[in-house]
């Protein structure tokens, strides 16, 4: 068993120390050995259980007839420690082998306990933030009976036109990596003692990020160059840090599906990266190579998933109907049969199924641990974290003690949206609102809620305006409700839908000053309607704790400190869009603005750009000191709070390649810390870099080349404080990132 299950990189923890093929492989070859074909394929199966919507659905008889026979492996959107618990005691009690199900669930930001959506959390700049939070619903699952999340979302997203942009870090693949790993980290633990850990799921397998004009499910078209550079690094960084299953995409690449991608998921994820977790189809998706168009039936959509290397078919079907018959068929197809069982298999047993399956689900811990006080405390620290200080003209926040704020928007009172999509249990009665926030803190507040994202009338702006006008301040909170983005939330205009606009107009003319709160799951492009607003805040779902957390932040009680994790553009037409891009021959640096790729009818770049945020004091950057460390080298820079208030600074690291035989982006992040700082303080940071960082991809190897880079160190990727330079004397062969 162990040559069948091929090599298997170590997993990160997970509940049980001794977690891996040597000890498991006699287990799984004796299993296999007395498995018929179709027991087998039942491994490979996997079955809804219920929609996520409808707590602990009752289970019918067919599916537990079923789970008797053997024919399921894996059930998801079922939970509940009472209710899982009995499911597996039937597949464990009342079927010929008595393999364990794996239960898994799309708890993607929080069980019950719902942090800020990830595109928010990746907005913290904080793996051990994004760590705590993955704990933390890894906790609750585990206590309610779960193994398994497909958690977390590692796709790169450069076109916010895509509504999933939400679940995933942004645009970044450096970043994205730094969120990848924290995640996984996160659900699966290090530490052995701890009992409380979940599978994670690094999803989708690979491109669906790239879904060409932000199209959910649309073809993508990847240069070698940009796939290996950009969007692999942080399905890497997912496997290297012991990501026990993984979920192959939707989309095609190139005419290739994801699902039957031989190239990209046999060779490379397999072979090339030692991959030996489980990997799982997204919803339906080995059917749909039928629709794809490469296939002619499941029979034929089956056997190419499996020769791909996927291991589960999540919901179509298509292994359980037609994959004992082809094995049947076709001897040559059981060893493929065998691996893919093998792997599922040893999930199980990664995970203590077969030593212990009723550790999972603890109805006395649910009811204790599920929204208990620290969890609430974890997602209000989140929250904290996540928000985003866009613009801050003439110092309007903090508001001033006394201030009399009007609190105009229906988002503002939105118990919902805060949830964003992806809510798994999450309740709104859990969420404590901006308005709930304002009206229970004692800034002396007025609620008009003016109009929403939905409205169809414009005639509530008057009576808006009319609160606007007895203020002193006017907090407006415009957006998109959580329904705007998540699957198959696609837009070609990510404005302000509705008479939202219209009601910023009129409160623009009110004259007073005006703080606007973007509520959003994208980063918006509204240049023209956020003219001549002196400050504003990017909020996105932020969780149960929203509302405080922004009271907070506007009352100054904290220094926000989050950084964008994409660049927020001036207008729809602008995208798909990166600060990482390559020079165009038309480049003309310094002055960009001189730079002839550009659009006629908008300025050049991003309102917003990526790692732009701001917060209530100021930072001096001085003394870049670069120094080599053995291959690698340490650049350092000193950084000096010049205000006298307590506060956090994201200090960010690019780097550039001037000259390469394959042109490099302008700048590319390599390091990144937040970091707090005293009232006055200096303190020196530190990054190390080594050589692979820099290397490039290049037919088919990651290659070094020697020549001088560029270092950047600022306090955005547009916002460039100080710089240097070294040289990486020896060229040579690089390895994956
Ligand atoms: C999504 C996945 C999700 C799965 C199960 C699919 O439609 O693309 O991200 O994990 O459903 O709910």
């Amino acid at each position: 068993a162990g040559a069948l299950l091929g090599a298997v990189a170590p997993f990160a923890g997970l509940a049980h120390a001794a977690t891996d093929t040597r000890d498991h492989g006699a287990m799984i070859a004796d299993l296999l050995r007395r498995m018929n074909v179709t027991e087998k394929v039942g491994q490979l199966v996997q079955l809804a259980a219920g929609r996520q919507k409808t707590p602990n659905s009752k289970l019918d008889d067919a599916l537990l007839a079923r789970v008797r026979r053997g024919d399921v492996g894996s059930l998801l959107n079922a939970a509940g420690a009472d209710a899982l618990h009995e499911l597996q005691r039937v597949a464990i009690r009342e079927s010929r082998l008595g393999i364990p199900l794996l239960f898994a669930m799309d708890v993607i930001h929080g069980y019950r306990t719902i942090f800020p959506v990830p595109l928010a959390l990746a907005s913290s700049w904080d793996p051990a933030t994004v760590r705590a939070a993955a704990r933390v619903a890894a906790t609750e699952s585990f206590v309610a009976g779960l193994h398994w999340t497909f958690s977390p979302m590692v796709d790169i997203a450069r076109d916010p036109r895509w509504g999933r942009v939400v679940e995933g870090a942004g645009e970044d693949p450096y970043l994205g990596s730094e969120m990848a790993r924290a995640q996984v980290l996160g659900y699966q633990t290090e530490d052995p003692r701890n009992r409380d850990a979940i599978l994670a799921c690094a999803k989708h397998f690979v491109g669906y990020g790239a879904a060409q004009g932000g199209r959910d499910y649309n073809s993508a078209e990847l240069s070698d160059q940009t796939l290996n550079e950009v969007y692999l690094p942080p399905f890497h960084a997912a496997a290297k840090a012991g990501c026990g299953t993984f979920m192959t995409a939707f989309n095609d690449l190139g005419g290739v599906p994801m699902t039957a991608n031989v190239d990209l998921v046999r060779h490379l994820l397999r072979e090339r990266w030692g991959y030996g977790g489980l990997i799982v189809s997204d919803w339906n998706a080995i059917r749909e190579l039928i629709d794809h168009g490469v296939a002619a039936d499941d029979a034929q959509a089956a056997v190419l998933a499996l020769k791909a290397g996927l291991d589960m078919d999540m919901a179509s079907e298509s292994f359980a109907t037609t994959l004992a018959a082809s094995v049947t068929a076709d001897k040559a197809l059981l060893p493929l049969l065998d691996e893919a069982v093998g792997h599922v298999l040893l999930a199980k047993a990664r995970i203590g199924l077969f030593d212990d399956p009723h550790r999972f689900g603890d109805a006395g811990r649910e009811a204790a641990e599920i929204l208990s006080p620290a969890h609430r405390r974890a997602a209000r620290k989140a929250a904290e974290r996540s928000i985003v200080l866009l613009r801050n003209e003439d110092g309007l926040l903090p508001l001033r003690p006394g201030t009399k704020v009007a609190l105009i928007g229906s988002l503002a009172d939105d118990k919902s949206s805060p949830l964003g999509p992806w809510r798994c249990r999450g309740e709104t009665g859990d969420v404590v609102t901006l308005k709930d926030a304002m009206e229970s803190s004692d800034i002396d507040v007025t609620y008009h809620p003016g109009v929403g994202p939905r409205d169809a009338q414009a005639d509530t702006i008057a009576p808006a305006v009319a609160t606007a006008k007895a203020a002193d301040v006017v907090v407006v909170v415009v957006g998109e409700d959580y329904d705007y983005s998540g699957e198959a939330r696609s837009y070609t205009h990510i404005g302000l839908p509705g008479h939202q606009t219209a009601m910023l107009e009129a409160l623009k003319q009110t004259g007073k000053p005006l703080v606007v709160v973007l509520m959003s799951g994208r980063p918006l492009a509204i240049e023209a309607a956020l003219r001549g607003v002196p400050a504003v805040v990017q909020s996105w779902f932020l969780g149960i704790a929203g509302g405080p957390a922004l009271v907070d932040m506007l009352t100054g009680k904290l220094s926000p400190a989050g950084r964008l994790p994409i660049a927020m553009p001036r207008d729809t037409g602008q995208l798909p869009m990166t600060y990482a891009e390559r020079p165009t021959g038309r480049r003309a640096e310094p002055d960009l603005s001189k730079d002839s790729s550009r659009y006629h009818d908008v300025a050049i770049g991003p309102l917003f750009a990526f790692g732009h945020g701001l917060g209530y004091a100021d930072f001096r950057y001085s003394g870049v000191a670069v120094e080599p460390r053995g291959d690698a080298v340490r650049i350092s820079v000193t950084v000096t709070n010049t205000s006298d208030r307590t506060a956090e600074e994201v200090v960010q690291l690019y780097l550039r390649d001037p000259v390469a035989s394959i042109a490099r982006p302008v700048k590319e992040l390599r390091g990144f810390a937040r970091v707090p700082f005293e009232p006055g303080q200096t303190r020196s940071i530190a990054f190390t870099v080594r050589p692979e960082q820099m290397a490039i991809w290049k037919r088919g190897e990651w290659v070094i080349e020697p020549g001088r880079i560029d270092c950047f160190i600022g306090a955005s990727s547009a916002d460039i404080r100080a710089s240097g330079s070294f040289t990486i004397a020896r060229g040579g062969n690089g390895r994956d990132p």
